[in-house]
């Protein structure tokens, strides 16, 4: 992820090495290679468009330092917008501060949701958590059987709407709002201090899936939503988002497939348009790839 960015910004700024002085033509030609490298990672226009404003009013303005030459000026600014288009601050889950912490997933099928609850009830369990996996996602084939395998790995206890589903692609039968809320009671009456709710996915967006997801929230109020989506699938990452924003509504963005070699604009996009927070990302299918999503080292990571 990312390397090609890396490594146009890279090219980018070797140009301004050894300048003296930055003229207003240099900075020119250094925010229209930049504009073009966030272009081709598949950046949104409107964050790039921003992005660009930013870097050339600051590049222009009197900001000098003793301490640094023209080039690293630049660097050092673009290392600072980076980390503000990317959210600024690290965002933490906010938990009850009384009672069950109830989190909830949202986003369309295969971005990552039921891989990525395994690993969340994996890390609030180490951090001491007694958490417990909702199943709610009663359409895709498989994905109850796939919580429980994923809980199983974590060793956190599932909640599902038939406990003894073992044919390998029945589809559970229910309501998800019921099971939500039985969900919760379960964690209630056995001391699970937090519930993370997995919920159905659709290939595409779709009205059903996001009045589903919507009476979900309505019904079980949770202290967050969390929006997951996979980092591979471009340009389509703010029209999901913002589909999501508007349909579910959320608190906080989940990045899946970090790993992969994508070009890595929906993680430069998605907070900007959607004004949430990106709070993790997740780098891989195994239990431990995945990592609470900090600006500024990703950032660092975008200009290394
Ligand atoms: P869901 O439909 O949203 O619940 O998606 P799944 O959790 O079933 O994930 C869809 C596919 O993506 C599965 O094959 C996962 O193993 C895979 N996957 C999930 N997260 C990651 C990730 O961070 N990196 C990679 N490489 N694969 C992932």
């Amino acid at each position: 992820m990312f390397n090609s960015l890396s490594d146009r910004l890279a090219n980018t700024f070797r140009n301004l090495k050894g300048k003296g002085r930055l003229t207003e033509a240099d900075i020119d030609a250094t925010a229209r290679e930049i504009r073009r490298a966030l272009l081709d990672a598949d950046v949104a226009v409107p964050v790039v468009r921003q992005f660009i404003a930013q870097i050339k009013e600051r590049a222009l303005g009197a900001e000098v330092s003793q301490a640094l030459n023209p080039g690293q000026q630049v660097v050092k600014i673009v290392n600072e917008e980076l980390v503000e288009i990317l959210g600024g601050e690290t965002r933490r889950i906010q938990h009850a501060k009384t009672g069950t912490t109830v989190l909830m997933l949202v986003g369309l099928q295969g971005a990552g949701k039921t891989t990525l609850a395994g690993k969340l009830a994996h890390q609030l369990k180490s951090d001491g958590h007694t958490p417990l996996l909702v199943a709610c996602d009663l359409q895709r084939p498989n994905a109850v059987k796939q919580l429980q395998v994923g809980g199983e790995r974590a060793g956190v206890p599932v909640f599902a709407p038939h406990p003894g589903v073992s044919s390998e692609f029945e589809v559970p039968t229910g309501d998800p709002v019921q099971v939500a809320l039985d969900g919760i009671a379960e964690a209630n009456s056995k001391y699970h201090d937090v519930v993370i709710i997995d919920t159905a996915g659709r290939l595409g967006v779709d009205q059903e899936l996001m009045q589903q997801a919507k009476d979900i929230r309505a019904a079980v109020n949770p202290n967050e939503v969390l929006f997951v989506i996979d980092a591979m699938i471009g340009q389509d990452a703010v029209a999901t988002a913002q589909a999501f924003n508007e349909g579910v509504g959320f608190t906080g963005v989940v990045l899946t497939k970090l790993d992969g070699d994508a070009r890595g604009g929906a993680a430069l996009s998605v907070r900007h348009v959607t004004g949430k927070p990106i709070m993790f990302a997740s780098t891989g299918e195994g239990l431990k790839d995945f990592e609470v999503f900090h600006p500024d080292r990703m950032a660092s990571r975008i200009l290394d």
